[in-house]
């Protein structure tokens, strides 16, 4: 519910700025993104919090330790700011701020480099701190140092966007009648509708992730022209298609019913969205839109070769696997994570990579992800050639005999693959992006052998050491993220798989990400309170040998039991996830979703561990 009042509020808030102020909605939306720009054109502030705190000084007149001490003990520097205003007294009172003004500063601090940049970015700061009134210093400053979190994430501000253009359609003249555009609907039929409207404005972001093309379009043509002016694009990453976890072959069988499927090799490396623009370059994407084309110029380079010439520009999906040369065979994930993430140079190249392509999402000036995968992998064929260990098609088999699958599966796993991914060919086969669709289904290998799905949760919470361990943390509190509140809820304490260098460094990242107190958006019971509350600004890959309900940890709650969550047993930490966002956590339909050891069942025995 708080999701959906927020929303609304947002909404309210984006309909007046389209009222009183169209041309300042784009950057209203960034500024309660606390983004500067396209996330994947990764223009950042980078401005550290000492220089922050040096402006905060500076500004007030106040000293540096003193500043430093309130913020340590505050756990917010924002707070301090907005407190530290008072002191000042001014001769002329600067101009009040605006929305544009403050966004183009922050954008024009993120522009800066080289010598001395970082003293001008504090004048910026000074400039933009000393015009702050009532408790605006509190969120510029909470801006600047990055956090600002409103408790909204971009699925909501987008809900948000879309029901404001909706319910008062830019362009329009000042009369009542457009001020609610939905007014005389049934409650049914405005919510039907403003969620029609909803997924055209999310399915067009999934495309074009890039609010300086889609809000002008927005603004001038409204939310249904939006598909036929911005369109997924060479150079402008989209977001990759999931799948859904699968306990065996029985149960895709099940699922795919008598609709056609293909089974796919599931290559354990990591994404690679690769882009052909137009002009010959090539990028290079990771799952998270990062962009990692300087991580590839292997890659790159073998680009002309297997490209056929009737390819001018194209989308590809695959996976980038790191790859023995000498012995001809996959190696494991963990190789490919030794390797430079940036900047890397060519000739220095340790571990090598091959390319295994899966999907072709766009050609030559026509996007492919309303077609069914069936013509998708027939263009991406007749598009490319193979070379082998560097680039080849993902192996695949197109049957619906559940033995022969089940060695196809068994196959994929000796040849060091995770399992297989099954995909729908014809019927319902395109390349779905704004949800987690059944379109893909995962198989692996680690579901047959009873040893349960990995899980990717949010390190929200530590406890301090005893023994070897004093002195850093001995044990965590993980959680999964629900989206449908928007909260991240707590499903473990986890002491187990760490090694000590492991322990060492997440002290040291972590300790720099300690709050005074939860997050309003954190779902944790008392008892399992820990020592120390984190900033949710990691996620780690967590293995476990089952799930139990439990009184205590609250994932998932309300979608097995009323009263109880659910919680992870014997958790394992395997590695951290650079690759996710604390919002890509494993969600709570996930944990109950995804398959264990004992058959999926749900232990109803409480939790009882030691971490210290
Ligand atoms: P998710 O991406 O579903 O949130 P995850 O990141 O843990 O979870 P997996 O569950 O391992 O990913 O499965 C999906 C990933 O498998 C894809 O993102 C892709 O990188 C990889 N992959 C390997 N082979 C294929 C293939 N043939 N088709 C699609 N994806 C593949």
């Amino acid at each position: 519910m708080t999701r959906l009042r927020n929303i609304e509020t947002l909404s309210n808030l984006l309909r007046s700025v389209i009222l009183l102020s169209p041309d300042d909605l784009l950057c209203c939306v960034y500024l309660c993104l606390n983004q500067l720009g396209p996330a994947y054109q990764g223009l950042e502030l980078g401005v550290g919090e000492t220089v922050l705190m040096k402006a905060v000084a500076q500004a007030t007149g106040r000293q540096l330790d003193k500043i430093k001490a309130e913020a340590q003990e505050k756990g917010d520097l924002g707070l301090v700011a907005e407190s530290s205003r008072s002191n000042q007294r001014m001769m002329f009172a600067p101009a009040s701020l605006n929305a544009a003004g403050v966004f183009n500063k922050l954008k024009e601090i993120g522009n800066m480099s080289g010598n001395s940049a970082m003293n001008k970015k504090i004048d910026i700061i000074k400039g933009l701190f000393v015009a702050c009134r009532f408790s605006e210093a509190r969120f510029i400053v909470r801006s600047l140092a990055g956090k600002l979190r409103i408790g909204l994430a971009e699925q909501s501000v987008l809900a948000a966007l879309s029901q404001a253009v909706c319910l008062t359609p830019p362009g329009q003249e000042f009369p009542p009648s457009v001020i609610d555009a939905g007014k005389g609907m049934s409650t049914e039929s405005r919510r039907a509708w403003l969620e029609e409207k909803a997924l055209i404005l999310k399915q067009t972001y999934c495309e074009m992730p890039n609010y300086d093309v889609i809000i002008p379009v927005l603004v001038k043509e409204g939310i249904d022209q939006l598909p036929k002016h911005c369109k997924l694009t060479p150079g402008v990453p989209l977001r990759p298609m999931l799948a859904h976890p699968t306990k065996g072959v029985g149960e895709v069988m099940k699922r795919f019913d008598e609709a056609a499927f293909t089974c796919e090799y599931k290559y354990d490396g990591e994404r690679a969205q690769i882009h052909i623009l137009e002009n010959g370059e090539v990028r290079i994407f990771s799952r998270n839109q990062e962009d990692n084309t300087s991580k590839y110029p292997d890659i790159i380079s073998r680009i002309p070769q297997v490209k056929k010439e009737s390819v001018r520009c194209c989308v590809l999906d695959t996976e980038a696997v790191a790859w023995d040369r000498e012995k001809k065979q996959i190696q494991p994930f963990q190789v490919l994570t030794t390797r430079k993430r940036k900047d890397v140079d060519a000739s220095e190249i340790k571990v090598q990579v091959c390319v295994y392509a899966f999907d072709l999402l766009y050609l030559n000036g026509e996007s492919l992800v309303r077609e069914p995968l069936s013509r998708r992998r027939a263009l991406l064929k007749e598009s490319f050639v193979e070379k082998e260990g560097e680039f080849v098609f993902a192996r695949s088999l197109d049957s619906d005999n559940t033995d022969t699958i089940a060695e196809f599966l068994e196959q994929s796993v000796r040849d060091s693959c995770e399992g297989l991914m099954v995909k729908t060919l014809e019927k319902d086969a395109t390349y779905e992006i704004a949800k987690r669709s059944h379109n893909w289904l995962k198989l692996k290998k680690d579901y047959l052998e009873g040893v349960g799905d990995t899980m990717d949760l949010c390190v929200i919470g530590a406890y301090l050491g005893k023994g070897k361990r004093a002195g850093s943390y001995g044990g965590f509190l993980l959680a999964c993220y629900d989206e449908e509140n928007e909260e991240f809820q707590s499903v473990c304490k986890i002491g187990t798989g760490f090694k000590d260098e492991d322990l060492e460094q997440h002290y040291n990242f972590l300790k720099e990400h300690i709050l005074p107190k939860p997050r309003p958006y954190y779902r944790v019971d008392q008892s399992a309170e820990p020592d120390v509350w984190l900033d949710a600004v990691q996620v780690w890959e967590v293995k476990c040998a089952d799930l139990s309900l439990s009184p205590v940890y609250k994932a998932a709650m309300g979608l097995v039991d009323s009263e109880k969550g659910i919680s992870l047993r014997f958790p394992r930490f395997l590695h951290i996830r650079e690759d996710k966002k604390p919002e890509d956590a494993t969600t709570g339909a996930q944990v109950t979703s995804t398959p264990q050891n004992t058959g999926h069942t749900v232990h109803n025995t409480p939790q009882r561990q030691s971490f210290r």
